[in-house]
């Protein structure tokens, strides 16, 4: 039976390992919080998960709240008038064809460890660092680190080429609260684009108290909404959070009228820079370790594909380990198996990428013709599902001129 250890409980860790058991592998999956730690502490991210990546926990028979969390339905914008405070220069909403849903890691990731040791697998509860690697690659086959933003993953080198920041382009925050009055006709991301400032959005969720909603903030550095330094208590972190809405985006705190925080560690801030890694680190023994998900390549969580990308890289992965039955898994495979996961995820992180800079002339036409044509607004919602959809017609102002021009006549 080929060995196989995980450093790492996160979407990306926790999924491999349930797949790699059901294929008959022995799995050890090693990490630095026990379920009890990460239920109790404080909110990781907003996790919000598009169908595909969906259907990858389904396969696995991971979905275990799929009844109980509150469906998001679709993807709205809408960028306030730079002119005419508490007014908005366009506003659009559009479906999804297929729900997403946001599990709170808090709930997700202690169920999910206990289901693997359920399942057959070992879970060893230690801060890895090299000393430990050592011994994992050792003992397996083979040893991937799915750690994260965890200091470790500094171990791979950064990719210079596929890298675009060297600094944090958003300090970002979370407030996670219950009383929010609802989207309606249907629920969704409500995104609010606030030039110069940053951005705000808000969705339904499922945390430890039951459904919740999230409310994400984007503030470009320097700017208005990079405010969070010396807000320590969760009631300064609500009152910071309705105070930004209340003066950029009007419309929004007039839902969060009677919000109240979803519990003491329903709140979050802080800073990463965007980054693409090598993917296999070499340890002092000449044996190899292959990184995998954020730890490989972590984008800003502006367009919520982080826990997307994990799964999809997850599937990707298990495919590659599977193929390869029993032959040694050597450097080549690792920069192989990175290569194919790195073919969608360049598309995600170019996508990515472009709306953390001021937006070139033909996307902001692009943002205010959605507001004009439904198939439009459609095909922006849509794409968050499978960001490779956006390519050419979102970066090349001809491709996207055409773009429109189809969509609207369609819409006419
Ligand atoms: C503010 C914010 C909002 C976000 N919103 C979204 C969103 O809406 N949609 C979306 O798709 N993504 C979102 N993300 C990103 C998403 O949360 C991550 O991309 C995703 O969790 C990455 O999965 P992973 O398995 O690679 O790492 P993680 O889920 O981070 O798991 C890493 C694991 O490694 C463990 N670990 C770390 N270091 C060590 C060590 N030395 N030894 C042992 N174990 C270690 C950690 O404890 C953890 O269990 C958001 C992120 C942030 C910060």
């Amino acid at each position: 039976m080929r060995r196989i250890a995980i450093v790492g409980a996160g979407q990306a860790g926790l999924q491999l390992a349930a797949g790699l058991l059901a294929k008959g592998y022995h799995v050890t999956l090693a990490t630095n919080r026990t379920g009890e730690e990460i239920r109790n502490g404080k909110v990781l991210s907003s996790q919000c998960m598009f169908h595909t990546a969906l259907q990858t926990e389904r396969d696995l028979g991971l979905n275990f709240w799929e009844d109980q969390c509150p469906a998001v339905e679709g993807i709205g914008l809408t960028v306030p008038h730079p002119e005419k405070p508490g007014e908005k220069l366009l506003s659009w909403a559009a479906r999804l064809e297929r729900y997403a849903q946001s599990v709170d890691q808090r709930v997700k990731m202690p169920v999910w460890m206990e289901e693997i040791v359920r399942r057959g697998g070992e879970v060893l509860i230690q801060d890895v660092g090299l000393p430990e690697l050592e011994k994992l690659a050792a003992s397996h086959d083979l040893v991937l680190l799915a750690a994260g933003k965890g200091e470790i993953v500094n171990l791979f080198p950064r990719d210079a080429e596929r890298t675009t920041f060297q600094q944090p382009q958003r300090a970002l925050a979370l407030t996670y609260v219950k009383g929010m009055t609802p989207m309606s006709p249907f629920s969704r991301v409500a995104f609010n684009l606030i030039p110069g400032v940053g951005e705000y959005f808000a969705f339904p969720a499922l945390t430890t108290s039951g459904p919740c909603e999230i409310m994400v903030f984007e503030g470009i550095p320097g700017g208005p909404m990079d405010c969070w330094q010396g807000v320590q208590s969760p009631e300064q972190h609500l009152e910071k959070s309705l105070e930004i809405i209340r003066r950029y985006t009007p419309w929004e705190a007039e839902r969060c009228r009677s919000v109240e925080l979803t519990d003491a560690n329903g709140f979050l801030s802080g800073r990463f820079t965007p980054m693409v890694r090598k993917p296999v680190l070499e340890l002092p023994s000449g044996r190899r370790v292959f990184g995998m998900a954020d730890a490989l390549v972590v984008n800003d969580p502006i367009t919520g594909q982080g826990s997307n990308n994990a799964a999809k890289c997850t599937r990707i992965y298990l495919d590659s380990i599977l193929a390869h039955g029993d032959q040694p898994f050597t450097d080549a495979w690792m920069r192989e198996t990175f290569e194919r996961y790195w073919s969608y995820a360049q598309h995600v992180v170019r996508w990515t990428n472009t709306m953390l800079v001021p937006p070139a002339p033909h996307m902001l036409d692009l943002l205010a013709s959605a507001s004009q044509s439904r198939p439009l607004a459609s095909a922006i919602a849509n794409g968050f599902d499978d960001p490779r959809s956006f390519a050419p017609w979102w970066f090349d102002a001809d491709q996207c001129a055409g773009m429109i021009r189809d969509h609207s006549s369609k819409a006419a």
